[in-house]
């Protein structure tokens, strides 16, 4: 479906044979197959403008290495630079010094943020830690009984006080009982709309004011590709987040998303969802998404 940069780049390459280091002309063509990779990528437009300009930088100032072809070396260039901008290392979960650490789940509905939660908590658990459910999203009743039948599949505590409740409430005496029965990570899943609203932003901004989280977690659809990139600016203006988890993976996506949001917010992405089962979750590795971006 996708061709992989090298060959892009071959190609680009062959119209400017004979030549035996990066020259203007080198880098401009290949920038050019860099720029339609992330696009069929479905990064955002301005942010592939900003990751070109950088890699443009580094190729401009890159001394020709003796026995490297020229391509080559511009494409470990980009490969680099991509898994740079997405954070080289795999950031792990922030974890407080005194129980509980506090983690808020953010992101619209459908996204897969009630199932994420449930996977971090199972996450947790594979790691010796305990961990608690809070379920604030009021609005879909549906959505407290989901969690609470995750909760009970993953063998998780599941804090609840039914549709009628204040979900401010909720969260305060989620981590409340959380800190009574000596929980190490608390989760709090939140109410999910379709499209951002302001109503919903405020009661998020009131429950993250409310509980002091150590962690706000912006769930992204990898499938949502380029309007990835206006959530989470959203999200990280009215919000802050410290990271994010970006679910679907398993789909036919290249991943390009993880591009707009570390980019944009300039937060890692801590996890990947690669599947519906709840054990479907992965430390995000930049390297290996640029290769998938890239192809
Ligand atoms: P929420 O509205 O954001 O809480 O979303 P849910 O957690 O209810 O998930 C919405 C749908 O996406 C459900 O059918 C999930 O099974 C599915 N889902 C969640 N995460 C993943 C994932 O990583 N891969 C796949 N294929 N499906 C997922």
């Amino acid at each position: 479906m996708f061709d992989a940069l090298s060959e892009r780049l071959e190609s680009a390459w062959k119209k400017l044979r004979g030549q035996d280091r990066i020259s203007h002309a080198n880098i401009q063509e290949a920038l050019k197959e860099v720029r339609r990779a992330l696009l069929e990528a479905d990064v955002n437009l301005q942010v592939i403008k900003d990751f070109i300009a950088q890699v443009e930088t580094k190729a401009q100032g890159a001394e020709v290495i003796a026995g490297v072809r020229p391509d080559q070396q511009f494409i470990k260039i980009v490969y680099d630079e991509l898994a740079v901008v997405m954070g080289e290392t795999n950031a792990p979960l922030a974890h407080s010094a005194t129980a509980p650490t506090i983690v808020l789940m953010a992101g619209l509905q459908g996204t897969g943020k009630t199932t994420a939660a449930a996977k971090l908590a199972l996450h947790l658990r594979k790691e010796n830690r305990s961990a608690m459910l809070v379920a604030t999203d009021v609005y879909r009743p549906a959505a407290i009984d989901q969690l609470v039948t995750l909760g009970k599949q993953i063998e998780v505590p599941v804090f609840e006080l039914g549709s009628d409740a204040d979900p401010v409430e909720i969260a305060r005496q989620g981590v409340e009982r959380a800190k009574a029965e000596g929980i190490d990570t608390v989760i709090i899943d939140t109410a999910g709309r379709l499209q951002i609203d302001r109503d919903m932003m405020a009661e998020l901004a009131r429950i993250k004011q409310t509980v002091q989280p150590h962690e706000v977690l912006l769930v992204v659809d990898a499938m949502t590709g380029q309007e990835a990139a206006n959530l989470t600016r959203t999200f990280h203006e009215q919000i802050g987040i410290t990271g994010a988890i970006l679910t679907k993976m398993d789909g036919d996506t290249r991943g390009g998303a993880a591009l707009s949001v570390r980019q944009i917010s300039g937060q890692p992405i801590k996890f990947i969802g690669t599947g519906e089962k709840v054990d479907a979750l992965q430390p995000f590795y930049p390297d290996r998404l640029a290769q998938r971006i890239l192809g």
